[in-house]
């Protein structure tokens, strides 16, 4: 996840090199197919996942690909087409961390506007503490608060969102927060 939406380079349709222009009734650039006219529209992508919680401890993901190897990540990838945002991150906790989770309600929603994403976190409960981290991950762990490797986090939307997860315990509740990655 994170990768600026690429360029498209050829047509999805006949594979002819496709131009950049603003279609007729259109006020954005678009890549454009020069041999059959089709018009190739992209559009932000929807990164789901959860905050997992077991006590006072929260689940993170050690990545093990590319971006960000070796750094520590809430478990969270791209929503599919014919799942909910829910369902979407429930199963990248199951295949990041092989992680079985109660899902909760939705905790944070942010946009990452520079590449295209809009990231929702929703709050999860772990049922237990076996774990069983797929491919993408090298391992995955319990951390309390004062364990946090905050330098060696994968994303700012794992920080921004652990960030709130730790102030909204010490406020005694939890809400929604909707916010923006510059
Ligand atoms: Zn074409």
């Amino acid at each position: 996840m994170l990768f600026q939406a690429a360029r498209i380079q050829h047509c999805r349709a006949c594979g002819s090199a496709v131009e950049y222009r603003v279609p007729e009734d259109d006020n954005r650039e678009r890549a454009v197919c020069p041999a059959c006219a089709t018009i190739h529209y992209q559009n932000p992508l929807n990164v789901v996942g959860t905050l997992p919680v077991w006590g006072d401890q929260v689940l993170l993901c050690k990545r093990n690909i590319e971006p960000r190897r070796g750094f520590w990540t809430l478990p969270a990838g791209f929503m599919e087409l014919g799942e909910t945002t829910a369902g979407g991150a429930e199963r990248e906790t199951e295949e990041e961390a092989g992680a079985r989770i109660e899902i909760g309600a939705l905790f944070t929603l942010l946009n990452v506007v520079r590449v295209g994403q809009v990231h929702l976190f929703y709050l999860a409960t772990l049922k237990d503490t076996d774990f069983a981290p797929g491919p993408e991950s090298m391992e995955a762990r319990l951390f309390r608060e004062d364990e946090i490797p905050w330098e060696d986090l994968a994303f700012r939307t794992t920080r921004r969102t652990l960030e709130h997860f730790f102030e909204d315990r010490r406020l005694g509740r939890f809400e929604l927060h909707c916010g923006d990655i510059a």
